[in-house]
């Protein structure tokens, strides 16, 4: 009996699954709802299948599967991008949620992890050879998607990106090859995965660099809002002079009982004696509400935020690169904040800082290197009822801020934006990625991503004015 526009058979999807070491799931299996719920509360979508794959083996069979069927395809590790890309109505989801498998050698100080893991089971498991590298700031991401986009977290000033720590890969392609991929093999594809995202193949397993890192000294400084003008101007002049050693964050949100906040949090990741030292000016230029600075376990500052990003909450986020906090950009916040609609909401800027913003553009696919601060309007409520009110506060205020920020956006904070945000998060290095893209996946497989169109030309120019905001 036919299942699928495509004509595909249950009889067929027996057959797969009957050849997967992990399971087949459709629509009423137990487990279907849960593989298919994703981070965002906004997605909401139904595949025909869902191959929660065991082992590499199980990622090519559900590849070949779907090729030979011509049926769409999804992928899925940590569930956590906003856009909901990991699911799509009607594909075949490739579930890696099971693919957890981490081998450590602490004499090469290297780690072998499989796509399923979160940021926080990879922690846990370099911090106990007290060993870390660059991920992200919420534990429950996974390791895949945000390793594939970048990787911007709290060691990107001494160790740049998670994705310049990447030190091979092993791809399942469209082809049905399981292709290993580092500085010595595959170097277009190795290129490639370091920014471009799951555009080229499904990746099964991930090497990475890992560096010394025991206790930091990390926390935040709180201030009532009627400071943040002096507070942001302080600390973008101090964190902008800051060792490599320093990466921070600012952010500004409604307090528990709805008083407006302007928030900083750092992470020193050197000797704490000098974190100290280095951070007095910081500490003391004004006088907090609040000071939680301290030597912190890295992996408890790792997870530090997670209670304000439960699962299920309905997301819209806009972002864009912002170079320097003026007086201008500032003014722009601050009329906003008071008017959030969401206490949950919040609006971020994570420094992008010294190793990670020297790597040369061209080095990796990721271009966006330089001194400056992922924006982030980051808004967030419990139900459909808020939807319209917070939506609409979020594309203003990005509209607002436009003029400020560059016209170039971090791949793993996009939405479904349309074709000219996309060629602004890949920017510079989007001829060399849709080269790549014709090479591995000419028939566009892999496209449940922030897709690059092997069948498009390039545009002439991906930079420039600010285009208008889409939806
Ligand atoms: C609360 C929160 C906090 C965040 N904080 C940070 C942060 O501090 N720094 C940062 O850099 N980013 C951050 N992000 C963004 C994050 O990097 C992206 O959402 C990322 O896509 C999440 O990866 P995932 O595996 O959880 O996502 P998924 O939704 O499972 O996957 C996203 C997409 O990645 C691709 N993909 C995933 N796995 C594979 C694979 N194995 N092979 C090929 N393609 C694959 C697919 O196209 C998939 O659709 C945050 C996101 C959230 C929701």
């Amino acid at each position: 009996m036919a299942v699928g526009a495509a004509g595909v058979t249950g009889a067929d999807l027996d057959d797969l699954g009957s050849g997967l070491r992990g399971r087949l799931l459709r629509p009423g299996d137990d487990g279907y709802d849960a593989s298919r719920a994703v981070f965002n509360g906004m997605i909401d979508r139904r595949p025909l299948a869902v191959a929660r794959c065991a082992d590499a083996a199980d990622v090519v069979r559900a590849i070949t599967f779907v090729r030979d069927h011509r049926l769409r395809l999804s992928v899925r590790a940590g569930g956590h991008n906003v856009a909901g890309s990991a699911v799509v109505d009607d594909a075949v989801m490739l579930d890696l949620t099971a693919m957890k498998a981490l081998a450590l050698d602490p004499a090469t100080r290297t780690v072998r992890a499989e796509p399923g893991l979160t940021l926080a089971e990879f922690d846990a498991a370099t911090q106990a050879s007290g060993l870390a590298t660059t991920l992200g700031v919420v534990s429950m991401t996974g390791i895949a998607g945000l390793t594939l986009g970048g990787g911007l977290g709290w060691l990107n000033g001494r160790h740049g990106l998670a994705c310049d720590n990447l030190i091979a890969a092993e791809v399942a392609t469209a082809d049905g090859r399981l292709l290993r991929a580092s500085a010595d093999d595959n170097e277009d594809l190795f290129w490639g995965i370091r920014g471009g995202g799951g555009n080229f193949g499904v990746v099964t397993s991930f090497e990475y660099r890992l560096h010394p890192v025991d206790l930091v000294l990390a926390g935040g400084l709180t201030y009532p809002l009627s400071m943040a003008p002096r507070v942001l101007r302080f600390y973008d002049e101090f964190v902008k002079a800051a060792p490599d050693e320093l990466s921070t964050a600012a952010s500004l949100a409604l307090s528990p009982a709805g008083e407006p906040t302007v928030s900083i949090v750092v992470c020193y990741c050197g000797p704490l004696d000098q974190g100290e030292q280095l951070l007095r000016p910081l500490r003391t230029f004004q006088s907090p509400t609040a000071d939680s600075i301290q030597p912190t376990p890295y992996a408890a500052l790792q997870s530090g935020g997670d209670a304000g990003f439960p699962d299920g909450r309905l997301h819209y986020w806009k972002s864009g690169y912002l170079r320097d906090l003026t007086d201008a950009a500032i003014g722009t916040l601050l009329r906003f904040v008071p008017s959030m609609p969401s206490a949950a909401s919040g609006i971020g800027l994570q420094q992008m800082h010294g190793v990670a913003s020297r790597v040369p553009p061209s080095a990796t696919a990721f271009p966006h290197r330089a001194e400056q601060y992922d924006f982030l309007i980051l808004s967030q409520w419990p139900d459909a009822a808020g939807t319209q009110r917070n939506v609409e506060w979020t594309k203003a205020l990005f509209q607002a801020m436009r003029p400020h920020l560059e016209d170039a956006v971090y791949v793993n904070n996009l939405g479904d934006e349309g074709p000219s945000r996309v060629r602004a998060a890949y920017g510079e290095n989007y001829p060399r990625l849709l080269a790549v893209k014709r090479t591995y996946d000419p028939d566009n497989l892999f496209r449940a991503n922030q897709n690059i169109d092997p069948s498009t030309d390039v545009l002439p120019e991906t930079r420039g004015p600010a285009s208008p905001a889409p939806a």
